[in-house]
């Protein structure tokens, strides 16, 4: 799962017709089906069962035979984001505040180390599940059906049983996973608003509230940077700068999407200078820059000049906002459109986001909550922090000694 992480692609191990691969397109694949639900520079752990065709699969590429050559790359790269994508889609994210804290966490790890490293690769498919958090993604893939088949639901892969879920402390709520599939359908093309004290709210009332995100009533802010709210289910604390910064991405990265020729002029233009081998590289990279409409103009021999950006820029902050663009391609030459587009939007999200030691009133902050659900994934900020944790009325009971942990005789010494 998406909060059990490691520092390098290593852990995450690919089995194709139950031989133990290396191919650095899947890899890629399985992260980017995880997208913003991964910190930044962390890899999910877990092995991939891949069942395909095994005319498709070429094994004499590498002497080891680790790194094999696959026809229908593309289809199955795509096929592993979707379905990681979709089943992640349906959970409920929110990290239990006591699973949370790093005491724990490092015990689960390291036991899971363990546990990865004493199994060698041939035996790897079958691993069972063991205590402590675990890591599920089997996902199943039959190439020769590629054409046919759709992201499934959870409860038609045996890897993916949802009931097998229950005991997970993180999934509370399995029953509501349907109801939620309704609404995720309907709101995948919503935009959702920015908020932003200064700015009239768009009326978006008609949008019912998630079934899988707790119906939160605000109750504090706390150092005039966490929220406190409770639902019947316990008690919650929100990362606001993480919550706003979400709420923005989901609508800069729509709005970045379609770039229209909504245009702001600016009053005085913009005039950019850089060396020479930074100007050949800016030119080279113009449809970059105009995918999101940032037009950079020739104007002598190493500069440019910029007359117009687009309107969701900050006031006040364009001239810096079109260098540390500019310079993500200078950094990266081989930068994709997709690439720089997600990199505006979480940089826009950041600029437009309230930061901490902000105090909200309780109506901004009453809005906060109500927006957080409307996002596609509420449960982390851009940069994959929580946005939220969970105290449940257990962890609550327990730390007051209202109730007797019988069967965790381990855990509770502490
Ligand atoms: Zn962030």
């Amino acid at each position: 799962m998406p909060e059990t992480t490691r520092a390098s692609r290593n852990y995450l191990s690919l089995v194709v017709n139950g031989r133990y691969i290396k191919n650095f397109q899947l890899t890629k694949a399985v992260i980017a089906g995880y997208g913003s639900k991964l910190m930044v520079g962390r890899y999910p752990m877990g092995v991939i069962n891949i069942e395909m065709d095994a005319a498709l699969v070429d094994v004499n590429v590498h002497p080891t035979k680790a790194e094999v050559r696959l026809s229908k790359e593309d289809q199955l790269s795509h096929l592993l984001s979707e379905a990681i994508r979709t089943r992640l889609a349906k959970e409920n994210l929110i990290p239990d505040a006591l699973d949370n804290l790093p005491k724990r966490e490092r015990y689960d790890l390291d036991q899971l180390e363990l546990t990865l490293n004493k199994i060698s690769p041939k035996t790897m498919p079958s691993v069972q599940p063991q205590q402590g958090q675990q890591l599920r993604e089997n996902t199943t893939t039959n190439l020769a059906d590629t054409a046919a088949e759709e992201p499934t639901p959870a409860p038609t892969s045996p890897d993916l049983e949802i009931g097998d879920l229950d005991d997970q402390p993180i999934f509370k709520e399995p029953q509501r996973l349907a109801a939620w599939d309704q609404r995720y359908q309907r709101l995948a093309s919503n935009v959702v608003p920015t908020l932003v004290a200064d700015e009239p709210e768009p009326d978006i009332s008609h949008v019912e509230s998630a079934e899988r995100f707790p119906n939160l009533t605000y109750l504090a802010q706390v150092h005039g940077t966490y929220l406190l709210a409770e639902s019947g289910d316990g008690l919650y604390i929100l990362d606001q700068h993480a919550a706003q910064e979400r709420v923005n991405y989901e609508y800069y990265r729509q709005a970045i999407g379609e770039v229209s020729n909504d245009q702001q002029h600016l009053l005085v233009p913009i005039v950019l200078d850089y060396s020479a081998a930074d100007a050949i590289s800016i030119r080279d990279h113009r449809d970059v820059l105009e995918s999101v409409g940032l037009y950079l103009e020739d104007f002598g021999q190493n500069s440019f000049v910029v007359e117009h950006h687009p309107t969701w820029f900050k006031a006040g902050q364009e001239e810096d906002t079109i260098k540390e663009m500019v310079d993500w391609v200078l950094r990266d030459g081989r930068m994709t459109v997709a690439a720089f587009r997600e990199k505006t939007a979480i940089m826009m999200s950041c600029k437009r986001a309230i930061k901490a030691n902000h105090h909200l009133d309780d109506r901004q902050a009453r809005a906060l909550l109500q927006k957080l659900p409307e996002c596609e994934n509420p449960f982390n900020c851009p940069h994959g922090r929580p946005v939220l944790v969970h105290f449940s009325n257990t962890d609550l009971e327990k730390m007051f000694k209202r109730i007797q942990d019988s069967h965790e005789s381990g855990e509770m010494q502490a």
